[in-house]
């Protein structure tokens, strides 16, 4: 393994990967950067990685493929000698917000593959991966980081399956933390509230109008991609050495309860 950590993340062609990313390689990071269809989005975020002082590998992986996920880890391993750090990004919307009494099977179960059976079985072979590689002296108290988001706790009747999607990741997280903390393997989940990016593009009016005039959040801002990446290096740099299976809230406080 090369000397300088390691991270794996997915969906880092765009977004709030992407943000990570540069992140993760202005703290020193060799990064993979993951992604499934835009392979120069991908190469972009490359060189923002080197810019920034990291070293980059691009893998193109569909986190919903098996075997695409053995592949991803493969590769990255044999780039980087392998893992300290995974953080689980890659997510998508329902592509068309449809009630519930109306929303799809097919919307289902690609929202349920791509974001919940996806990280659970990435962060099998991952957390595998990273015993051994403790077992054999080769990393210390690596850790694994997932993106849920706010939808986990909170009822959205127009994208049920994104909702029950992200509910699922905040089990998982204790899931994996419980069972690997004995290995020294953190855990934690960050849960971002309203971010701006492609994924959030469509409704931006509707989350203007909420943020900037509904007093929807305390922090009336709307998020941004370095706000998640802030809390991601936190985690890289072990500041939270005696927590695992915590939630990081990342999300102008809007999980407050207010009156
Ligand atoms: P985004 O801008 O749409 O970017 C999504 C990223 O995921 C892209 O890099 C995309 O790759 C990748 N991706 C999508 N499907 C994939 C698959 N099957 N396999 C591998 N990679 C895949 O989304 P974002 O807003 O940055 O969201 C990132 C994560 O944060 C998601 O899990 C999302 O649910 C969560 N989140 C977002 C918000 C928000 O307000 N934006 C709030 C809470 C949580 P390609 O470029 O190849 O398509």
């Amino acid at each position: 393994m090369t000397t300088r950590p390691v991270a794996l993340i997915t969906g880092a062609s765009r977004g709030i990967g992407r943000g990570i990313a540069i992140a993760l390689a202005g703290e020193g990071y060799n990064v993979v950067i993951n992604y499934n269809q835009n392979r120069e989005a991908a190469e972009q975020v490359a060189k923002e990685v080197e810019a920034a002082g990291g070293t980059a590998a691009i893998v193109q992986a569909d986190v919903a493929r098996g075997s695409d996920r053995h592949k991803l880890v493969d590769q990255t391993c044999r780039a980087f000698g392998g893992i300290n750090l995974l953080v689980n990004n890659a997510g998508v919307a329902p592509d068309v917000r449809a009630d519930i009494l109306e929303a799809s099977e097919e919307s289902f179960d690609r929202l349920m593959n791509v974001n919940l059976k996806g990280p659970y079985f990435l962060t099998q072979i991952v957390a595998k991966a990273m015993i051994d590689q403790i077992k054999r002296g080769g990393v210390m108290a690596p850790k694994i980081v997932t993106v849920s988001s706010i939808s986990a706790y909170t009822a959205s009747v127009n994208r049920g399956d994104y909702c029950i999607a992200k509910a699922g990741l905040a089990m998982m997280t204790k899931l994996y933390a419980a069972r690997l903390a004995e290995f020294g393997i953190g855990v934690y989940e960050i849960r971002p509230g309203v971010i701006a990016t492609d994924m959030t593009g469509p409704v931006k009016a509707k989350y203007d109008k909420l943020i900037l005039q509904q007093d929807l959040t305390p922090i009336h801002r709307w998020g941004q991609p370095e706000d998640v990446a802030k809390a991601v290096v936190a985690i890289a740099k072990d500041l939270l050495p005696f927590s695992t299976g915590e939630v990081i809230n990342v999300d102008g406080g809007f999980h407050l309860r207010r009156l």
